[in-house]
């Protein structure tokens, strides 16, 4: 099956189209691109899917990114030889994106929803341990396709873990990675040290960090592996697909996940918008982002001004006028869930394109919410990082508020593992005021005393 495929400008208004090989993360208009498609996509691959699932020995079958290699077909393999795909392919020896929907019955009481209704999605088991690897398998992939050797991003920390270790996986490939001074939970640093990227703590936060990045990604020696490369989106889509063919391509009524950068927002959206297209799903599952109280850039815009995408013709007065005052008052994000502290996302308009599509609601939640929220997914027996628990709080908001109704199906995706954050869920159970505080008990040497606790 031959699919053609090309860069676009996202602004229908503008639609410059570029050739797939090109290493840019912008039209000429300034604004951001697509990867697009023209091919056949009959809805028989739903078969060829989950037939792959048990042909453990192709490793593009095993990856859960590449499963679904041909709706992200931009490097153009012959889908079924192997040997074409890995010439071209970049896989973590088919590690990636092996991800699923869970029931989790306590988190589905919390939130307020029928345990048959809700599900969450841990992104977190992926090799380096966020849903970031979904996406750079794909970016990597167009990074071998132009010949890059030197990979690029601004990080608070999961994007740098995951460049770092595809790079480290890759022959001749270098990663440099820009991180806030301070501003990255030790988990992610130490990944990223141990991968052996070259880490670069920039003096300031995530917005610095990634202002310098844009800036850097007009040198042809560098490819930037941030999400306002198209490519990274094209491997995130696949988190819709593992959802929705394990749910046997039932599309549920609400797709809950934490919004930073916007790369999910904008990569679940075109993976929507794509599978309408082609006639695959007759229904579109809302979306609901959930941003931090102290990062509320899409809530400001989307709820309170109104930013709508109106065909592509976005009032950039709105935008503008957001920012200069964010900078005039020299406002920084600020949350315990570092992975969304991000006041200027990259993929805004990708972002609100998806909001329009899919009938989607912006909520914010408070770093409480968000702390109770990862507490109780872990006293279910699983667990994620801080901005992944924005899913849960955010849930329950919506449910509480009722938008999310009752008997509404939901789908979470809980981006992060439990692992990267270790110091916010010992801060969290070490102060006995938190909700659910699970506080260690200090005992002398003591037989009697400790079966007296142990009995307690
Ligand atoms: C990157 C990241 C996010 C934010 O995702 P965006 O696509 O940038 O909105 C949320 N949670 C975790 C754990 C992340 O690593
Ligand atoms: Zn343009």
């Amino acid at each position: 099956m031959k699919t053609e495929s090309w860069l676009q400008c996202i602004i229908p208004s503008c639609g410059k189209k570029y050739p797939i090989t090109e290493r840019r993360t912008a039209c000429d208009c300034g604004e951001l691109l697509d990867v697009r498609y023209n091919g056949t996509f009959p809805k028989s691959l739903q078969k060829t899917f989950s037939e792959r699932l048990s042909h453990g020995q192709n490793i593009f079958n095993e990856s859960g990114v590449w499963r679904y290699r041909e709706l992200l077909n931009f490097a153009g393999v012959d889908t079924e030889n192997p040997s074409d795909c890995s010439k071209k392919l970049v896989s973590l020896d088919g590690a990636e994106g092996r991800t699923k929907p869970f029931h989790l019955t306590r988190v589905a009481d919390y939130v307020g929803l029928k345990t048959a209704n809700f599900w969450l999605q841990f992104e977190g088991d992926n090799p380096t341990g966020s849903f970031k690897d979904n996406g750079m398998a794909s970016a990597f992939t167009h990074a071998r396709m132009v010949g890059a050797k030197k990979v690029v991003c601004a990080s608070t920390g999961n994007t740098s873990s995951s460049a770092a270790a595809f790079a480290a996986n890759e022959l001749d490939m270098q990663a440099v990675i820009l991180v806030g001074e301070g501003k990255i939970a030790k988990g992610k640093l130490a990944q990223s040290l141990a991968y052996g990227a070259k880490v670069l703590q920039v003096r300031g936060d995530f917005d610095v960090a990634m202002a310098m990045v844009q800036a850097l990604s007009k040198e042809s020696s560098i490819y930037v592996v941030n999400s306002l490369n198209c490519f990274r989106l094209e491997g995130q889509k696949t988190m819709m697909f593992r959802i929705l063919d394990y749910l046997r391509w039932h599309v549920p009524d609400w797709i809950v996940f934490p919004g930073g950068n916007l790369g999910n927002t904008s990569a679940f959206g075109k993976a929507f918008m794509e599978l309408y297209e082609y006639g695959w799903i007759k229904k579109k599952p809302r979306m609901a982002v959930v941003v931090a109280e102290g990062a509320p850039t899409l809530s400001d815009l989307y709820n309170e001004h109104e930013l709508r995408w109106n065909n592509g013709n976005i009032d950039n007065t709105i935008i503008d006028d957001y920012y200069s005052e964010v900078d005039r008052k020299g406002i920084k994000a600020k949350t315990r869930a570092s992975a969304i502290e991000i006041l200027k996302p990259v993929n805004l308009k990708k972002a609100i394109r998806t909001l329009e599509f899919t009938d989607g609601v912006v909520t914010t939640v408070s770093d409480e919410a968000i702390m109770d929220s990862m507490a109780m997914v872990s006293k279910n027996g699983f667990g994620c990082e801080p901005a992944s628990a924005a899913t849960v709080a955010g849930t329950k908001k919506l449910v509480e508020q009722g938008i999310i109704g009752a008997d509404d199906s939901v789908v979470g995706i809980a981006t992060g593992h439990i692992l990267k954050d270790v110091t916010a869920i010992v801060d969290y159970h070490f102060n006995p005021k938190n909700r659910f505080a699970n506080t260690p008990i200090t005992v002398e040497p003591d037989v009697k005393e400790i079966l007296k606790l142990a009995d307690s």
